[in-house]
């Protein structure tokens, strides 16, 4: 019928969309999307940049004062950065921060005495004038104009003819704009204060404290009381309109949510973001309350094309991506799941990177198969197809953004909630949220947990699915019927693992076996070899079989022969 396939075919471009912006940072380079051409060349090669080394970790930052003044018209900043740590080792005689090295450099203090300093390889290296305390103030104020690296560190762009500024840090790009130590195991606390034009709204992480007249500017100071990484800082300043929801904690405690967009895209955002406070509600449900529940959730329009990013309590979406049919309700969910996985727990390095969008990616499963049901699950995980098979989840060696990271990591806690059982592996999630909130964790970590939750040893499937095996199972398969000697019936069913990305996957294979008489089971099976033959009993004359019915396997299998 023609309504039907109407309605179809909107199901299908849903679909699609779903699909293609089903990602958080969440964006649409990478893999086979080719589709946004010019816009690759904001794309940086991070094997460059040597993501996984450890960087002089002899500092721990207490506190960022970060003071900046936005000069939209010129495209520069004048800003002033104070960090505030403790030596963690040894007293140094430097404090070496990241921080790039096209400002004009105002002064540089170390506990209020200027101090010597140098730049090399994007580092500062500052003379310690104080060696006898372990702690110290380092203070450096700036000017000039930021490099815009990354996927946009720091953007002065327009949209209708409205300039906005927005950052976008991630991975290691906070340092293009103040001074810091640019890893994400360094969590600290923050204050910061944007000055502009009276006429935009500066909106940043943390709560409003207060805002400043000045003259013909207006002074916003935000200020965080839970740790944050440096790539979850964020700036989003423009003409903006705002508005609010409420969301209501499972103990009764209100919490803002609020929303800044252009005018040109506050009906749309008015519809588009209403149902957050239901993200929060349902994503609190799974993995306990909203970790920043004494401040708020945000989301910021930012004029970026290409998704969005999970800055802490403040999400920057594109603003393609506003509309009122809610195309992109799984990306702010994906998002706003971030406030867990990414946000409050950290990775300890990028080598853990799949423990923020595996996560996010698997929320956005939960979240429908909560919304919308069980068969919402399935189709949901079927839509996060995986084929790279030349890199593992555990440190990719050349992308930590790409589309495999994404899916491979939610297809993983697919797998572990199918062989924990649904009681064990929402309490494995919760143990590990709660055990790690507001610090960093790494894929060793959430190993242990599962562990200590269940009693099980789960060292093969974090080898085979994690740290060494690539791509996913692939299985040929043929069967064959035959009697038993006895009335019942046998089904022999053998299967060989032929993928090369892993040896042997070690698994649960559900095999739904359907009769003629209409009789049907599932038959559950613990594969431990590469090449497997089982001998099934039957109840009546055999009709029909499937491998794997419920989705629960990143696999693809292949029928090569039966009867
Ligand atoms: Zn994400």
């Amino acid at each position: 019928m023609k309504v039907k396939n109407k309605i179809l075919k909107i199901l299908i471009l849903i679909t699609l969309f779903v699909a293609l912006f089903s990602g958080g940072l969440y964006f649409l380079y990478g893999d086979k999307l080719a589709i946004i051409g010019n816009n690759l060349n904001l794309v940086v090669d991070f094997s460059t940049h040597d993501l996984f080394k450890e960087k002089h970790r002899e500092i721990n930052v207490l506190k960022y004062k970060i003071d900046i003044e936005l000069f939209p018209n010129d495209k520069k900043i004048i800003a002033e950065t104070k960090v505030i740590g403790v030596i963690k080792k040894n007293i140094k005689k430097q404090i070496v921060l990241d921080f790039y090295d096209n400002f004009n450099i105002n002064s540089v203090l170390v506990n209020d005495k200027a101090a010597k300093y140098k730049f090399d390889d994007n580092q500062i290296f500052i003379e310690n004038n104080n060696t006898k305390s372990d702690s110290f103030e380092v203070s450096i104020a700036y000017e000039g104009t930021p490099e815009n690296l990354g996927f946009g560190s720091f953007a002065f762009t327009e949209w209708n003819n409205n300039i906005m500024i927005s950052t976008l840090n991630e991975p290691i790009f906070a340092s293009t704009w103040f001074p810091c130590n640019d890893t994400p195991s360094d969590k600290a606390l923050l204050g910061i204060s944007i000055t502009v034009d009276s006429n935009f709204i500066s909106v940043s992480n943390g709560k409003l404290i207060s805002v400043e007249s000045k003259g013909e500017k207006k002074k916003y100071n935000w200020s965080t009381v839970y740790p944050i990484a440096t790539y979850l800082i964020a700036i989003y300043s423009a003409p903006y309109k705002s508005f609010s929801q409420k969301y209501i904690s499972s103990l009764g405690d209100t919490m803002d949510v609020d929303y800044y967009v252009l005018q040109d895209k506050f009906e749309d955002a008015e519809v588009a973001f209403s149902d957050h406070p239901t993200y929060l509600r349902v994503l609190s449900d799974l993995y306990g309350e909203y970790p920043f529940i004494r401040e708020k959730y945000g989301v910021a329009q930012i004029t970026w094309n290409l998704g969005a990013m999970e800055s802490q309590t403040i999400t920057g979406i594109g603003t393609n991506f506003i509309n009122k049919a809610k195309f992109f309700s799984s990306m702010m969910l994906h998002e706003t799941s971030h406030s867990w996985w990414g946000n409050s727990v950290t990775p300890k390095s990028w080598k853990d990177i799949w423990l923020n969008e595996g996560f996010a990616t698997y929320s956005e499963a939960l979240y429908w198969e909560k919304i919308k049901g069980e068969s919402a699950l399935a189709s949901t995980m079927a839509s996060f197809g995986v084929n790279n098979n030349i890199e593992t989840l555990y440190a990719p060696e050349i992308n930590i953004f790409s589309k495999m990271i994404y899916n491979k990591g939610a297809w993983v806690l697919h797998m572990l909630r199918k062989e924990l059982g649904d009681t064990l592996f929402f309490k494995t999630l919760r143990n590990y949220y709660q055990k790690f909130k507001y610090g960093n964790a790494d894929t060793y970590d959430f190993k242990k947990v599962c562990e200590e939750t269940s009693g099980k040893d789960f060292t093969k499937f974090f080898d085979q699915w994690v740290f060494t095996g690539k791509g996913i199972i692939e299985i040929d398969y043929k069967w064959k019927v035959k009697n038993s000697g006895t009335d019942k019936k046998k089904l022999y069913i053998s299967l060989s693992q032929t993928q090369s990305g892993y040896d042997c996957y070690n698994f649960p294979l559900d095999i739904l076996i359907k009769s003629i008489n209409g009789n049907e089971f599932i038959s559950t099976n613990y594969i431990i070899s590469r090449d497997t033959t089982l001998s099934l009993n039957i109840p009546d004359e055999f009709s029909y079989l499937e491998l794997d019915p419920g989705n629960w396997l990143l696999a693809s299998v292949n029928l090569i022969g039966d009867n």
